[in-house]
């Protein structure tokens, strides 16, 4: 079957936005996303410094005539931002913007500060999808991530009737955990996919930074070893697909028509403003990153300046080089004329991606087969290599 990019239906004059909100509770223990821990009037203040960071990017112009097209408020953790600041918070967000061509809100979760309550609020402002950080539903596994919820609050949240407020409802599964086991990740998926409301399943092998406990700690982590956990992958595999699960890229699943629109867009150069502590924005060729501390943030935002910590402009090779490891991590593949311009039109390693079965090509895409994708990463390397 050739794979529908979720992407047929976007215009190439959209945008998304991401917000990052960076506050948690606690740090898990391999975790190097940007977050730092919350005091009182931290959440207004930064709520507020993000809100005037959109109308900073909008007076610089870059996205002018561009129409907003998806809208994605991760962290750190968005559940944390208390019921009664919601509201007022995505007005002043998305005051002046056109919504009109608005497609997909989604709001991260975690099971330890969600709620009934602001699973309503949500709804009420426009939010249409939610993703639920479960990532395990085994109670010693969590501890050893060090995630702040348990497995309880996590299964409350994932069958909470509010749910049946929103279009899509995605969760996240980790694999490769210490001591994870084939029995412990069959029960967390089996209870995933229980909720009526899950359609969609994001689940990222464990990847350990140097600058976390795990990474300095590596040494004593029991991890599963690369045979254990290729069985821990045939397994999440095999029942995704059993339960209708379609893979649309590497780490990502979803019954039909529930991809995810905001992260298709990533995959594909949409432009997106990233609002917020470390959140990233590209115009199409520029790409900037903001200041990874939430005090000098503030402090970029209180100047009336932009809080950029780097940018760069990604045009020519290695903007194409980008698009083929982008476009072959995902079912709907990347345009040959690209590959063709980066090989010189020398097909001989992409005959023998095509004949090994890891790609197919319809003519016009060459796109990777379930077996491809887990070779995503090999073959651009092969192919930029040429
Ligand atoms: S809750 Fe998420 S963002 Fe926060 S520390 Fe844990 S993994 Fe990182």
């Amino acid at each position: 079957m050739i794979a529908k990019s979720p992407l047929d239906d976007a215009g190439i004059n959209q945008y998304g936005l991401y917000v990052h909100i960076p506050f948690c509770i606690k740090a898990c223990r391999y975790c190097d996303f940007h977050s730092q821990g919350v005091k009182q009037g931290d959440i207004e203040t930064m709520l507020g410094a993000i809100c005037a960071e959109h109308r900073l990017v909008s007076a610089e112009g870059h996205f002018a005539g561009l129409k907003l097209r998806s809208i994605y408020i991760g962290g750190g953790t968005p559940s944390i931002i208390p019921a009664n600041l919601w509201g007022q918070f995505v007005s002043d967000l998305l005051d002046d913007v056109d919504t009109s061509k608005l497609i997909e809100f989604t709001v991260e979760c975690n099971p330890q500060s969600a709620n009934a309550k602001k699973l309503n609020v949500y709804a009420e402002s426009g939010v249409d999808r939610i993703s639920i950080g479960v990532q395990s539903l085994d109670k010693r596994e969590l501890a050893i991530l060090g995630r702040p919820h348990n497995a309880e609050s996590a299964i409350d949240i994932l069958n909470s009737p509010e749910l049946s407020l929103f279009k899509s409802v995605s969760a996240d599964i980790m694999l490769g955990i210490p001591a994870q086991t084939k029995e412990s990740l069959q029960q967390t998926i089996d209870e995933i996919l229980s909720s009526k409301f899950v359609k969609h399943i994001s689940a990222y092998e464990l990847n350990i930074a140097d600058n976390t406990p795990f990474g300095r700690h590596r040494k004593i982590l029991p991890l599963p070893n690369e045979d254990e956990l290729s069985e821990l992958s045939t397994l999440l595999k095999e029942k995704l697909s059993e339960a209708g699960f379609v893979r649309y890229e590497v780490s990502n699943w979803a019954l039909p028509g529930h991809e995810s629109r905001h992260n298709s867009a990533y995959w594909t150069h949409v432009p997106y403003i990233g609002l917020g502590p470390s959140a990233h924005s590209f115009d199409g060729s520029n790409r900037h990153g903001n200041i990874v501390d939430n005090m000098r943030y503030v402090e970029a935002i209180s100047s009336g300046k932009l809080p950029r910590e780097f940018s760069e402009c990604l045009i020519g090779r290695e903007l194409m080089e980008e698009t083929v490891m982008l476009g072959l991590r995902t079912s709907s593949g990347v345009k040959k004329s690209i590959v063709d311009e980066l090989t010189g039109r020398n097909h001989a390693i992409v005959d023998s991606f095509i004949k090994a079965e890891f790609l197919i090509d319809d003519g016009e895409y060459l796109r990777p087969t379930n077996a491809g994708l887990d070779m995503a990463d090999g073959m651009t390397k092969l192919i930029c290599r040429q």
